[in-house]
């Protein structure tokens, strides 16, 4: 192994405060989106269509892939520092709400396979995601992410190939199953 000597720490789930494990993970378009005040204003932000992009985090490897992949689609090199907010959900919460949840195929410019299979579209009429909400009113769901944290996601990430760092799909990756390459 390389030493990389101004690798900072990178966070854990513990310290983003996602107080479980595996959790549901919706991208925020903005931090302010999520207002634990503002329940219904959260449904509307949040949730604003019938069917929501969710991921599935189980550990941090998860995390840093489905973050650099939410970032992959930036046009710029330095848009993968680009930190962000994501509020987390349990799978016992989507339950008690009835929502489900199908496996298709994202067409957000995912270019990470193993971010790819942890994505899941929640499907809901209004009155479902209102009801996900006020159940998400208790405790504290946002997870923000400084530019800092996602700098040393990518410095952990990117040297192992991730395909959210390459312009084609041509790199290999260890962390992709070359099964799901998509080429
Ligand atoms: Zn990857």
């Amino acid at each position: 192994m390389m030493q990389q000597p101004s690798l900072k720490p990178r966070p854990t789930l513990d310290s983003l405060g996602i107080a479980r494990k595996p959790v549901y993970l919706r991208k925020l378009k903005k931090r302010t989106a999520w207002d634990p005040q503002d329940i219904s204003g959260n449904a509307s932000r949040v949730f604003p269509k019938q069917t929501n992009s969710l991921f599935l985090v189980a550990n941090e490897e998860d995390l840093y892939k489905v973050a650099a992949a939410l970032n992959s689609g930036k046009s710029t090199h330095d848009g993968m520092n680009d930190g962000g907010s994501f509020i987390w959900i349990t799978t016992d919460e989507l339950e008690v709400c009835g929502i489900p949840l199908h496996p298709e195929r994202d067409e957000q410019q995912i270019k990470c396979p193993a971010a790819q299979k942890l994505h899941k579209n929640a499907a809901g009429e209004e009155a479902v995601w209102l009801r996900l909400c006020k159940l998400l009113a208790q405790g504290n769901r946002l997870v923000p992410i400084t530019e800092g944290q996602m700098k040393s996601m990518n410095q952990w990430l990117r040297p192992q190939g991730c395909w959210s760092y390459t312009e084609n799909r041509i790199r290999k990756c260890d962390l992709c199953p070359s099964e799901t390459a998509g080429l």
